[in-house]
């Protein structure tokens, strides 16, 4: 499936790659790539024809549908924690290890970083002053978050949600990685709610296949959880 381009303002845009969306921020300086996609080997490509400006990528994490161009990179923007997900999905390349308040200065447009462990360890979000959006990755969404195999943690999600709401007031959407764009910030505590119930044992799971696992689907009011 060809991806789309959607451009969200004169230097921000969305690129919509078959279910997983990447974000393309420029300043006055250098532009950030968030995320290469599933099926975007040429992301760099793509991103270069949308500004001339140095390049750089970020990822919110390493699940593979988020690092298909990352080979175009020497080295990328990355949670430490996430280093062996990354590397055992066969990630090449020099992490550039940032975590929570970390800035990225793209000239004249300052994003902070925020962790977001749960999902996977090293999870990351971005504060964008310019657009007031957090840029989640997988963990706020109103799709499918996966939450079942190795470095998944529950509890870990439920806790960084919570510690979100450090930087309430700071931004006004949040842009995830799936699902819908955007969404309002009044979903991070609809996911905490539905996340301690399936904790609980309270929500009601349902057996599914997924690529040869069995998973425990969650349908909850806000999103999908497809746990262990
Ligand atoms: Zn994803």
């Amino acid at each position: 499936m060809p991806h789309e381009t959607v451009k969200i303002n004169e230097r921000t845009w969305r690129i919509e790659d078959s279910g997983v969306r990447v974000f393309l921020l420029a300043g006055d300086e250098k532009a950030l790539l968030i995320d290469t996609g599933m099926n975007l080997p040429d992301a760099a490509e793509i991103a270069r024809e949308l500004t001339d400006l140095p390049l750089e990528l970020l990822n919110t994490h390493a699940d593979r549908d988020h690092i298909s161009g990352n080979s175009s990179f020497d080295s990328f923007y990355m949670s430490p924690n996430e280093e062996a997900n990354y590397r055992s999905a066969g990630g090449m390349g020099t992490i550039i290890p940032v975590s929570q308040g970390d800035t990225i200065d793209l000239g004249g447009r300052v994003l902070e970083i925020v962790d977001l462990p749960g999902h996977t360890p090293g999870s990351i979000a971005v504060i964008d002053p310019e657009c007031r959006a957090l840029i989640s990755g997988d963990p706020i969404q109103d799709g499918r978050i996966f939450m079942f195999g190795k470095y998944r943690d529950l509890n870990k999600y439920v806790g960084s949600l919570k510690a979100l709401s450090a930087f309430d007031g700071r931004y006004d959407e949040i842009w995830p990685s799936h699902g819908s764009f955007p969404v309002s910030p009044s979903i991070v505590s609809e996911l905490i709610t539905a996340a301690e119930s399936i904790l609980a044992g309270s929500a009601e799971g349902k057996k599914a296949d997924l690529f040869g696992n069995t998973i425990t689907e969650y349908t909850t009011p806000p999103a999908v959880f497809l746990c262990d």
